[in-house]
């Protein structure tokens, strides 16, 4: 299947042939149109270099109104060169998507020039757990018009003890949201997470 059949559209298309993607990828073609066509939830155990950022990441980006400063999708991930990574490259799918801002937030870094970037609007945040937290007390992230939200690598994440700033995050954004799960193992924890947060969801192994 082509990027085109799967739904994508052309600006999103014209930005990732840019990048050499000829066609998708498996986790790709099971994700992409399962998340452009119903509103359900996923999980998906799939591995870093499987093309999974791009699998969420596009549906995702499409689905975002660039012409609402309000934050409607968040991406959680273990690590600040993780969030810096996926920051980067749904910066590059969403190249041609005017006034669409992604904006990445992490912990070690300085808060400042962080919440600068957020008061300018972004409609796309991808955090680390314990750095988005602190933003939403300080009132700088508001996610009240959140419709989609991603955990990537979620069992690094519970490995490294996020578990409760996870819980605070999925209780402060909209009942009516869409949660996608990705991982590349599944535990006890992440199984919990799916329990307790997603609904209907389709479950993809890659
Ligand atoms: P990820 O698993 O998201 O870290 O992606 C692994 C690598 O595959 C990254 O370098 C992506 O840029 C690349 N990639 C993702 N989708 C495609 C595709 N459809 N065709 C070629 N490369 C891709």
């Amino acid at each position: 299947k082509t990027f085109e059949e799967l739904g994508v559209s052309e600006a999103i298309r014209r930005a990732v042939e840019e990048l050499g993607y000829e066609q998708p990828m498996p986790v790709q073609e099971e994700v992409i149109p399962y998340l452009l066509g119903e509103n359900n939830d996923v999980i998906a155990l799939a591995q870093t270099g499987t093309g999974k950022t791009a699998a969420y990441g596009l549906p995702i980006l499409q689905k975002v109104n660039p012409s609402s400063r309000h934050t409607q999708a968040v991406v959680l991930s273990p690590t600040r060169e993780l969030c810096l990574q996926i920051a980067d490259d749904l910066k590059d799918y969403s190249r041609y998507i005017d006034g669409l801002h992604v904006q990445a937030v992490y912990g070690g870094a300085s808060i400042d020039s962080q919440i600068r970037a957020l008061k300018k609007g972004a409609q796309v945040i991808v955090a680390t757990p314990g750095r988005l937290i602190d933003l939403m007390n300080r009132g700088v992230a508001r996610l009240d018009e959140v419709q989609n939200v991603v955990l990537d690598e979620a069992d690094e994440m519970l490995n490294m003890g996020f578990s409760e700033s996870i819980d605070a995050i999925l209780e402060g954004v909209p009942e009516e949201r869409n949660t996608l799960l990705f991982s590349a193992t599944m535990s006890k924890e992440v199984e919990n997470i799916a329990k307790n947060y997603l609904h209907n969801h389709k479950e993809i192994v890659v």
